[in-house]
């Protein structure tokens, strides 16, 4: 996290040297002699191949940057494919650092070996390891944008003049350079004419997770070892992946025997889920339901699919558990079987497709209402019995609504009706 100005500017000058005609690489000195002090790089024994290969190859470099799009991609992905949302990002550019210095880019906490993909196409300009940015590559982006990556794990496998699509690897999240010892983390910088703006408001743009899966489909179809980054993707992005399965997206092969065996492997191990309640939430029961979803034996185990792997240990998740063992009774709704429950005789006669808070006053509360009373989940639900369907929606319904939540395992329980509570009744 410690990068200094020094660096930044050295990677500008690195970016510039492309379009200046002359090596880059003159800027630098012998790797004998380099200096973290300095903020000088090191070239790697590649990069000195580089380095004599560099007049041939400019000429390419070139052309391919000025094939780029003119105009700057103002919306970006975040350059980390998997397990970082918006909500996990932390404002950190502009950052004061040592010596009266700010920090140049966006610190983006991952962990080790998590993939950094590039957002935009782009054409790589550099790659190699500097005291300070450890492993580094930097890339030209659309509207003569220059993207740089700093602490890599290990040196990417990148060239310069490399093209890059979408979501194509740029390297693994480490903590080389000035961030070693330190959490694993990606220094990310956007740079245009030497100047670095904050790369943190324009990280607004969200991948779905189809195209997730299509770029890691992209990533290992060219991994060199990708049995062991099926291997890593799984064990990291187990929850991601399940969600992913349970929405239907097709997933790589080999992504889906390894959930598998995961999974089989801790269904067998000494838990077996027995140390599992209702009521748990954990990374566990996110195991627990992936393995569930993956069984598939039967309705309990697909209406949890479309509930997807929450991690909550609820009646959705005890009732595929049951159909999976085969030994204990399905978990039966209260008004099952009771004859109790009746449609409401009401202008709605299906499940709401409105989403209902304290105050809303419809035809879909009385409902609601109506199903909540013959559902009979605990005293909420008789107090509620005693006002009737009003149509209102007031704190006796929330209360009712909460009370039934909570006793289905929909999480949060907190009494209000959006898409959970609705995928719940849907489904049964
Ligand atoms: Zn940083």
């Amino acid at each position: 996290m410690k990068h200094t100005a020094m660096y930044a500017a050295c990677f500008a000058i690195l970016a510039m040297g492309y379009f200046g005609g002359s090596s880059v690489f003159a800027q630098q000195t012998d790797s004998t002699t380099a200096t973290s002090s300095e903020g000088l790089p090191v070239l790697t024994p590649q990069e000195e191949q580089q380095k004599s290969n560099w007049r041939s190859s400019s000429n390419m470099v070139r052309t391919r940057v000025e094939q780029l799009s003119a105009e700057p991609q103002a919306s970006l992905p975040i350059p980390i494919l998997f397990g970082v949302t918006r909500s996990n990002l932390t404002a950190n550019f502009g950052d004061p650092r040592s010596g009266g210095r700010t920090h140049e880019g966006l610190d983006i906490m991952a962990p080790r070996g998590a993939l950094i993909v590039s957002p935009t196409a782009a054409v790589v300009l550099g790659r190699g390891v500097w005291a300070g940015a450890g492993n580094y590559v930097s890339t030209a982006n659309p509207g003569g944008e220059t993207f740089v990556y700093m602490h890599l794990d290990q040196p990417s496998a990148l060239n310069s003049g490399d093209l890059l699509e979408p979501g194509d690897l740029i390297g693994f999240v480490g903590n080389t350079g000035n961030a070693a010892g330190g959490a694993t983390h990606l220094h990310f910088e956007i740079r245009k004419n030497n100047v670095a703006t904050d790369p943190l408001p324009r990280l607004t743009q969200d991948l779905a997770l189809a195209e997730k899966i299509k770029f890691a489909e992209k990533i290992l179809s060219r991994s060199p070892d990708r049995v062991s980054l099926v291997r890593f993707l799984v064990a990291t992005y187990g929850s991601e992946l399940g969600t992913a399965k349970s929405s239907a997206v097709t997933l790589p092969t080999d992504i889906e025997q390894e959930m598998q065996r995961v999974a089989n492997e801790r269904a067998t191990g000494a838990a077996a889920f027995t140390n599992l309640t209702f009521g748990a939430r954990s990374e566990e029961v996110v195991a627990m339901q992936n393995f569930l979803i993956l069984q598939n034996k039967g309705p309990a185990a697909q209406t949890l699919a479309r509930a997807g792997a929450t991690g909550y240990f609820g009646a959705i998740t005890q009732n595929a558990l049951n159909e999976y063992r085969g030994t204990s009774p399905i978990v039966t709704p209260p008004w099952a079987g009771s004859g109790q429950a009746t449609l409401p005789a009401s202008s709605t006669s299906s499940v709401p497709t409105s989403n209902l808070t304290i105050g809303a006053r419809s035809g879909e509360v009385v409902w609601l209402q109506a199903f909540l009373i013959s559902a009979n989940a605990g005293p909420a639900a008789q107090y509620l019995a005693r006002s009737g369907a009003t149509g209102y929606f007031g704190g006796i319904t929330r209360a009712a609504l909460a009370e039934y939540q909570n006793r289905m395992g929909i999480f949060p329980a907190v009494g209000y009706f959006g898409p959970l509570t609705r995928a719940y009744l849907n489904s049964l």
